[in-house]
């Protein structure tokens, strides 16, 4: 398959009338000042496709009705007991439909792959599927139903609370102990076939896993990308340090191996000194601007993070609306409403390219994902975007995009597969047919 771009943001920058030669996944070659020929497939303006690096995909589920203020006042923690009842009546039909709803949602904003912190795991009662990886499965085949690519993480959860509380009634579908985790990570490995995927994992936080367990993960599952949450909200901080003496962030630092195969979602509250130890252990911060937002978690301290050489990506959570271009823009607004100053994420230049050229090369750090680069040899995942102004301003396009001034997502590739054209996944009345069945049942 040949595409002929009339811009492409190429490694060195922006590039016009370049060729791509697509075969088995990948890019074979990269072509600047090319023309185009007959059958090429013919797009305007061609970027990297986005990796998603935090999701719950069944979170979308219910998207939007928990924007309903009920008696008091209400929090993370009173969203998270709703969360729990739509989670406790899930099938594995429902999950799957649903995550093929969000994986169709992804792909048509420019997102080429996702990581799904999967928790999910047993039957409604509590009790495990006859397979422990049946909700696993599901996450797969929603996955290659749709196309997008999958650095799958499965969820270790044993406790309710920091010091190893007992889980509570609503967790009962989250928790097993480390030999039921192993048993789950070894038929998620025999099963995932599609050379794109990639398996992580990711004990769930400090509140739901003890010190020893986390440690002991990291040893027997050496690395591959491993995720936690972690200082998403200042109760928790409030905890860690009541259990631990130490911040969530400060403790992790001292007693885990921390390095560039980790993930820390949120890490919302920090120190200065935090902030200098993520960034010096090269892990990742896993941002999810518009969740973060949605919940009431705080502002993260991008700007100081950014100064340090901290690296970042970022990830759809809890699903509330699924944007690219959402999550950025709600990066730089907080900053923004924080400083009250504009352009903070960039120190130089274009904020919307600083930002999208950042989040790629850590979404697929934190992923294990190719080279997120138009170059041969990387995976075809591509973006085209299309300006409907016609402005042939490569130089303002990601600004344009992201900032919201009409340019849109007509054409997606992930993995060589061309899954979304004239901004539209091409399976996706089916697949929204069928997410429309599951919810209604659900709500
Ligand atoms: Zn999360």
């Amino acid at each position: 398959m040949r595409i002929h771009a009339a811009a492409a943001l190429l490694p060195g920058g922006w590039e016009r009338d370049v060729t791509l030669v697509v075969a088995d996944g990948l890019l074979v070659s990269v072509t600047p000042g090319s023309a185009a020929l007959p059958d090429d497939i013919r797009v305007e303006a061609l970027v990297p496709g986005m990796p998603n690096l935090h999701s719950h995909a069944f979170q979308r589920g219910f998207s939007g009705l928990t924007e309903w203020r009920g008696a008091g006042r209400d929090s993370f923690w009173t969203w998270r007991e709703m969360m729990y009842r739509f989670a406790l009546q899930l099938d594995p039909e429902g999950m799957e439909a649903i995550a093929a709803l969000a994986c169709v949602e992804m792909l048509e904003a420019g997102f080429t792959r996702l990581g799904e912190f999967h928790y999910l795991h047993h039957a409604p009662d509590g009790r495990p599927y006859a397979d422990p990886a049946e909700m696993s499965r599901r996450i797969f085949a929603a996955t290659e139903a749709t196309g997008i690519a999958l650095t799958h993480l499965p969820v270790f959860y044993a406790h309710g609370g920091f010091g190893g509380a007992a889980p509570t009634e609503g967790q009962r579908r989250f928790v097993q102990d480390v030999d039921g985790f192993d048993r789950l990570m070894e038929a998620c490995a025999a099963s995932l076939h599609r050379p794109q995927d990639r398996l992580g994992l990711a004990p769930h936080s400090l509140r739901a896993a003890t010190p020893e367990q986390i440690r002991r993960l990291a040893q027997v599952w050496p690395g591959r990308p491993f995720h936690i949450h972690i200082a998403e909200q200042a109760k928790e901080v409030e905890d860690c340090l009541g259990h631990c003496g130490a911040r969530p962030v400060e403790w992790l630092m001292d007693n885990a191996p921390v390095g560039p195969e980790w993930c820390l979602i949120h890490a919302t509250h920090l120190t200065a000194a935090e902030v200098a130890a993520i960034a010096a252990s090269g892990a990742v911060v896993g941002l999810c601007p518009l969740t973060e937002a949605n919940l009431g978690d705080g502002t993260f301290p991008a700007a100081d993070f950014l100064a340090v050489g901290g690296r970042f990506g970022i990830g759809t959570d809890s699903n509330v609306s699924i944007s690219v271009t959402g999550e950025l823009q709600m990066l730089e607004y907080s900053q923004r409403l924080a400083h009250q100053a504009r352009n903070i994420c960039a120190t130089s230049g274009s904020t919307g390219t600083v930002l999208f050229t950042a989040a790629l090369q850590g979404g697929a750090q934190a992923l294990a994902a190719p080279a997120p680069v138009l170059a041969p040899g990387a995976g075809a995942d591509l973006v085209a975007l299309r300006d409907p102004l016609g402005l042939d301003d490569t130089g303002s396009l990601l600004d344009r995009w992201i900032f919201g001034a009409g340019v849109t997502v007509a054409d997606v590739w992930a993995s060589g597969a061309h899954l979304v054209e004239g901004g539209r996944h091409r399976e996706r009345d089916r697949i929204f047919g069928a997410a429309a069945k599951a919810i209604r049942r659900l709500i």
